[in-house]
């Protein structure tokens, strides 16, 4: 029988306002483990106001940062308190990997305690004002009612990412998770709630983008909206936020390049393709799907990387062993064998896998083989659009020019790699490499205290790092006479 997650809005479990629910499937066992209320426009309208009555009156309004920064600490321990649950919720409804899911959720607490840890250190100038007998200031303040909207891959890190900044601004929020992932979002406003967050604070509505989320994006009373997503959905969101001149972070896909040079550790560059490309079975924004391999060690390394990805153990996500795991929903199950299926029609190089995966073990999940692709151009469609799966694009390059130029002939602009021995060139590279992250001979590394985002296409804003809490703050400028006269009224002072 499916467990029933009631929305949250209000300090309390909410209903859709139609009574409409819809279901969530374990991509493991092909069986439906959960429903949840859907949502449309009037529980849209009830979440926002509930967010709005907590911004502009009640005691979330009157709090201190101090006493704020303490509900962020307390939140923080009880995600730590409930980690495991929290981690088994996320894998029933998304699949990915229960060890990968464990470390995930076992560091959101951090995210907490270190906006937390911000919110009473958030600290306006007097400005030495080149006027005579005036007074100037800033204050930083919130924004108001943010709503964010979270992609499936990984649903409560990047809520945090979201909420842990807004949260020690002030803001009040609304979360609507994504429609394959709504368990974890939904647990931790109960958490909010137990932690003492007062009711409208931390609201969570369920169901699907168009018939929830649009509204809420468009809804008059919101001021911002971070959204974590694909292309097209952040297409939406700004076209919809612009009309009203809203905030936004955006979150997008990627294409990102991993460059191996000849002069790199190959042992250690071979690890780091493998996580660039098959660690959370490619369904990550950050994916190294575009592997830069020098000429001089291009075949060589190639035929290491397919030795090694041969051995990646697929199945069960809830076993600690598994390696790589099922796809999480059917329409990106079949959007990466579509993909397969372009790329050899393209004339790459199928050097591993290149089907879908079945036999003993995989229960009724949606698998798809590790695949390697070689001699793919940089003009091929499978190393130009996102995949978002186990496919990885294997791409010649001469010198350290060319990998540049084909690094950033790209779309996008979320991440890169490079790996190299070469002291100098792991100083430039990072410069030259046109995106919001690079990690030099390591790979697919974040923390709350480091910036997070992409240029071109895959976004814009970021999260993550001190900065982060400005994303979600405004600036005031306060002007104080201290003249005894005012002077000249037609005259600007
Ligand atoms: P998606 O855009 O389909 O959905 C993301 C969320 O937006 C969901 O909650 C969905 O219901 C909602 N949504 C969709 N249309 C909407 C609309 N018109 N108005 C309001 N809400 C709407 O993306 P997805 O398939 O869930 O996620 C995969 C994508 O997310 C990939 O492209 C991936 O690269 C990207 N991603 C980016 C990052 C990052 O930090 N850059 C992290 C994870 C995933």
């Amino acid at each position: 029988m499916p467990q029933h997650f009631p929305m949250f809005i209000d300090g309390r479990d909410a209903e859709a306002a139609d009574g409409a629910s819809f279901e969530s499937t374990d991509p493991y066992t092909g069986e439906v483990w959960a429903t949840f209320p859907r949502g449309r426009a009037a529980d849209a309208e009830l979440a926002v106001a509930a967010a709005r009555r907590a911004f502009e009156s009640g005691p979330w309004s009157r709090l201190t940062p101090s006493a704020r920064a303490k509900l962020l600490f307390k939140l923080a321990d009880l995600i730590e308190r409930d980690a495991d649950r929290l981690a088994e919720l996320e894998v029933r409804d998304n699949g990915k990997l229960i060890a990968e899911m464990r470390a995930q959720v076992g560091y959101i607490p951090e995210y907490f305690r270190y906006f937390g840890g911000l919110a009473d250190k958030i600290e306006g100038a007097v400005l030495p004002i080149d006027k005579a007998d005036t007074f100037n200031y800033t204050l930083h303040e919130p924004l108001g009612v943010c709503v964010a909207i979270t992609a499936w891959n990984s649903p409560l890190l990047l809520a945090a990412n979201k909420l842990a900044p807004g949260l020690a601004a002030a803001n009040t929020f609304v979360l609507k998770p994504s429609e394959f992932t709504s368990a974890s979002a939904v647990a931790l406003a109960r958490l909010a709630h137990e932690a003492g967050f007062p009711p409208g604070v931390l609201n969570v509505v369920t169901g699907y983008g168009g018939e929830v989320g649009a509204p809420l994006v468009s809804h008059p009373d919101v001021a911002k909206i971070g959204f974590t997503g694909s292309e097209l959905g952040g297409q939406k969101i700004n076209e919809s936020a612009a009309r009203d001149f809203k905030h936004v972070t955006l979150e997008l896909g990627g294409k990102s390049a991993n460059i191996v040079f000849d002069d790199a550790n190959l042992d250690n560059a071979l690890k780091g393709a493998v996580s660039g490309i098959f660690a959370a079975t490619g369904q990550t924004c950050v994916a190294g799907s575009r592997l830069l391999v020098q000429d001089g060690i291009y075949d060589e390394f190639v035929e290491r990387l397919v030795a090694f990805a041969k051995q990646a153990r697929i199945g069960d996500p809830k076993l600690r062993t598994t390696q790589v795991g099922p796809v999480t929903t059917t329409a990106q199950y079949e959007k990466i064998l579509d993909y397969i299926r372009i790329a050899k029609d393209e004339g790459a190089i199928c050097r591993l896998g290149g089907a879908r995966a079945t036999g003993e073990g995989l229960g009724q999940g949606q698998f798809v083989q590790p695949t390697i692709f070689a001699e793919v151009r940089n003009d091929m469609r499978i190393a130009r659009e996102e995949v978002f799966g186990p496919v990885l694009s294997c791409i010649r390059f001469k010198d350290e020019d060319d990998a540049v130029a084909i690094a950033n002939d790209s779309p996008y602009g979320l991440a890169a790699g490079v790996w190299t021995g070469n002291i100098r060139r792991a100083i430039d590279m990072p410069k030259r490499l046109r995106v919001g992250i690079v990690w030099v001979n390591m790979y697919r590394a974040v923390s709350f205290m480091s910036p997070f985002g992409g240029t071109k296409r895959s976004g814009m804003g970021r999260e993550n790092g001190a900065d982060a809490i400005r994303e979600y703050m405004q600036t005031k400028s306060v002007w104080v006479s201290t003249a005894r006269e005012t002077p000249d009224p037609f005259v600007i002072r």
